[in-house]
């Protein structure tokens, strides 16, 4: 079978053809600009060497799903004869609320619950559910299965997600921890039990996926039990352009000082803050890269600031399972920055965790990156959300047919 896997934006469209008898990768591609001027598509055959890129005017989602099945069927960049061909649709979808703790199938009571929580994500599940109309539309009889980036969490349990503010504003509002990035958690979780070739369920594993958002995790037995983003994704670690962790009388003592509205306010916490506040340099560690070698000084401040905050959460975490035994690096950064995991890895070895400097210098590819006699494994897993959200597809659709 062939599952279609779907990653709207506001005004961006992420997607993968992928053939699920052998996990393989059909083709990719992305649609850039939805709704506002010089919208393009840009699609890539797995195995040919030039792109398919095509500007035009694309008015909203259903225009924008329209040219990828046509890119999909191109007879030049195409990878299928006919739409029949797709067998599935897997769609990525941010917030869940508590109604879902895996991936569904999408009929109408899902629809409505994703509205439902709207409120929670108000930038990501609206583009969600356009993205999962617009495909509704387009391809009526294809079954369609939502996967979800705060279902892995819901099994973090009360002490860890309730918020020490007056109860009944969880009781009425909900607002409680969440936690993001669940599929790309559990994926490197599975993929290092497999790796290590130890049963999940026997293992503690801190799996940090450094983005340019980013969130720690402990998951113990299989299950996340903690993580370090919350009610929205502005908690935890310091990020790209992220505050993370702070003061809440922050936010007062700066509306007052700069006479700035909230929505001021929030807006340098999610935008303007991050190693880029810090730094005054840029939000990509690239850039950061760089600056420290030519000696700029808030540049390196704002690198020690991140790995601190990431050692900071790996040392809660060991206290939370009660031990580690193993801390995965996944996501642009975690994946590409031999520096930074040697940063946040650095003298730990009391806790019987020793990265290798050698076996560290790599980029991209699974590795195990920690000594001979670490007793903690350091792992390398490049991330694979799109395969998750079509496994999970795939498993329903065939469990729907089964069904019938
Ligand atoms: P997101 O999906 O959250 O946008 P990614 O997982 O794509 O983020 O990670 C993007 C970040 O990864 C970049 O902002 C950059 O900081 C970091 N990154 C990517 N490649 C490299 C590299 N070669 N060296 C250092 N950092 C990198």
């Amino acid at each position: 079978m062939k599952v279609l896997i779907i990653n709207c934006g506001s005004s961006s469209l992420k997607y993968q053809l992928l053939d699920m008898t052998n996990e393989t990768l059909l083709a990719k591609g992305l649609v850039e600009r939805i709704g506002i001027e010089g919208s393009a598509i840009t699609h890539e055959k797995t195995g040919r060497k030039d792109k398919f890129t095509l500007a035009t005017p694309m008015e909203d989602h259903n225009d924008a799903i329209r040219h990828v099945i046509q890119a999909l069927l191109d007879k030049d960049h195409g990878v299928v004869s006919s739409m029949d061909e797709i067998g599935a649709v897997g769609h990525r979808v941010v917030h869940a609320g508590e109604m879902y703790s895996k991936s569904v199938l999408i009929d109408k009571s899902v629809i409505k619950a994703l509205n439902d929580c709207a409120d929670l994500a108000p930038l990501h599940n609206p583009p969600n559910i356009t993205g999962i109309e617009a495909c509704q539309a387009i391809m009526p009889g294809t079954p369609m299965a939502a996967v979800f980036d705060t279902a892995f969490h819901q099994t973090i349990p009360p002490e860890a997600y309730v918020y020490a503010i007056p109860y009944e504003y969880y009781e009425k509002y909900r607002i409680r921890r969440y936690g993001f990035h669940g599929t790309s958690h559990k994926y490197v979780a599975e993929r290092t039990a497999d790796i290590l070739g130890v049963n999940i369920k026997d293992l503690k594993i801190i799996t940090c996926h450094l983005g340019n958002g980013a969130s720690v995790t402990a998951i113990k037995r299989g299950k996340s039990l903690d993580t370090s983003m919350g009610f929205t994704p502005l908690e935890g670690l310091v990020m790209g352009t992220r505050a993370g962790d702070l003061d809440t009388a922050i936010i007062q003592f700066l509306c007052e000082k700069e006479d700035m509205s909230l929505p001021e306010i929030m807006n340098v916490l999610n935008m303007e803050s991050g190693v880029y506040g810090l730094s005054g340099v840029s939000s990509d560690f690239r850039d950061l890269e760089q600056a420290v070698e030519a000696g700029n000084e808030r540049a390196a401040l704002a690198v020690k600031v991140f790995a601190h905050r990431v050692r900071f959460y790996i040392g809660a975490y060991i206290a939370i399972m009660n031990g580690v035994d193993a801390i995965v690096f996944t996501a642009g950064l975690g994946e590409n920055s031999a520096e930074v995991r040697a940063i946040i890895c650095n003298e730990l070895g009391n806790l019987g965790i020793k990265l290798d400097l050698v076996k560290n210098k790599v980029r991209g590819k699974e590795s195990v990156i920690s000594k001979d006699d670490s007793r903690v494994a350091i792992l390398l897993i490049p991330t694979n959300e799109e395969l998750m959200i079509a496994r999970d597809t795939y498993k329903l659709v065939n469990k729907l047919k089964r069904n019938v």
